[in-house]
């Protein structure tokens, strides 16, 4: 066994303005009630940024969802959930916004005020649709669903310029939709602010990335788990990019100076999937024996401006098409084909020993293909991976014994292969 290291695991003191960020998320929210203005439910992966550019304030009750587990509240919302007919199996996301819901939660229990409307897309998960549909009616509140297709190895041009085309179409609709409902007029210099902040922010979210690459990596989990929430409930606002430019300028420092998150990093690691928001302490295990996880897909995911055809200019001038378009190319409907690649490149890239994934019990998008994936990354790149079952939302779905165990092994065959 790998001898235990000393943990000196540091957060950046830029990422304490995280809690500001996020209260003023939610007082806006508060505010927006107080003031009888327009709100609205988003799933992530919907545009967000449409919401804020047509005067509506946006919730997402996936963030509120983490917020519940986070606080220990899931369990009961889940276990509402459930004696309300929602089986075991189902997504905990849903089942503890159910059970919130039901329950009149607080905000600060992950609870979410009732909406004006709610906005979602199939674009990660069907769940994401059929979760507003059933809230929307118990709600009695208007619901608008994105369709969204998936692109698969064969797709090609004719269909994909089809797909876009449908996708904007719907976007387009949203426009209608939203002044329909709220009275709000679709202002495009309101727009084009909106897209600019976007942008910037998920530009700043890449170059905090980019420095992880640095050995040792100046940041670790403790700073993206939380720093990615701005990125999908705040897109288009100026004060998370004020954020992320002071968690660069601090990260940053620490790679001139040679310091790293972990005083003494010996592995580096990919954790695929979504946390365990319930027990997110359990990472600092890892950091005992000198592994820091280095990148995170589903935290890089959201800064969603990775496709190259969707340049700035594009996003400014033309913000609806360039929506369209991004819709299409988020990480998590990524084909097998193309998972795999960008996984190699990744591990290259930023100097990874192994991959820890999350087969995560609530979410087929998470869980699907991971078996094939890791083969591949196993057999055609010889890159060490390790699948683990747990939930992101449902601590019932956590066996720390078995995980503990799976991880201690898999740093015993990391560090044979040093
Ligand atoms: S956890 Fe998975 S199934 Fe649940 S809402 Fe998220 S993507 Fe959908």
């Amino acid at each position: 066994m790998s001898s235990q290291q000393s943990t000196s695991n540091k957060m950046l003191n830029a990422t304490q303005g995280l809690k500001n960020i996020m209260g003023r998320h939610f007082l806006a929210i508060e505010q927006a009630f107080r003031d009888g203005k327009p709100t609205a439910w988003a799933t992530s992966g919907s545009p967000v940024e449409v919401l804020y550019a047509m005067g509506v304030q946006p919730m997402l009750p996936e963030n509120s969802a983490t917020v519940s587990a986070a606080q220990h509240f899931s369990q009961n919302f889940i276990e509402k959930a459930e004696e309300e007919g929602y089986s075991y199996d189902l997504c905990s996301y849903f089942k503890t916004n159910v059970g919130a819901v039901l329950n009149n939660a607080t905000m600060i229990q992950g609870g979410t005020r009732s909406p004006t409307f709610m906005l979602s897309t199939d674009v990660i998960c069907d769940t994401h649709v059929n979760w507003f549909q059933v809230q929307a009616e118990r709600l009695n509140v208007p619901h608008y669903a994105i369709d969204v297709p998936h692109i698969v190895s064969n797709t090609n041009n004719r269909q994909y310029n089809y797909f876009k085309n449908y996708v904007a179409e719907q976007l387009y609709e949203l426009l209608d939709f939203i002044q329909e409902v709220t009275g709000n007029e679709y202002n495009e210099e309101k727009a084009q602010e909106v897209s600019k902040n976007s942008w910037e922010l998920s530009m700043v979210w890449q170059d905090i990335y980019r420095l992880r690459k640095n050995v040792p990596c100046p940041i670790s989990t403790r700073d993206t788990f939380g720093g990615l929430f701005p990125l999908f409930t705040m897109p288009g606002l100026k004060a998370p990019i004020r954020l992320y430019k002071k968690m660069y300028k601090e990260a940053k420092e620490r790679v001139e100076l040679g310091i790293g998150a972990l005083k003494n990093e010996k592995y580096r690691l990919m954790f695929e999937g979504i946390p365990f928001w319930y027990n997110l302490k359990y990472f600092g295990m890892l950091e005992r024996y000198g592994a820091i996880i280095v990148y995170e897909p589903y935290t890089y995911a959201f800064s969603k401006y990775m496709n190259p055809n969707v340049t700035k200019e594009m996003v400014l001038n033309n913000p609806i098409e360039a929506m369209a378009e991004l819709m299409l190319s988020f990480w998590y409907i990524y084909d097998l084909e193309t998972r795999i690649k960008k996984f190699a490149e990744t591990v290259k890239e930023w100097k990874i020993d192994g991959v820890i994934m999350h087969e995560n019990l609530s979410c087929r998008p998470n869980s699907c293909g991971l078996y094939d994936l890791k083969r591949h990354l196993m057999d055609d790149f010889d890159i060490p991976c390790l699948i683990i079952n747990a939930d992101m939302n449902d601590p019932r779905k956590f066996n720390d014994t078995q995980i503990s165990n799976q991880i201690e092994s898999f740093i015993e065959i990391l560090e044979k292969r040093k």
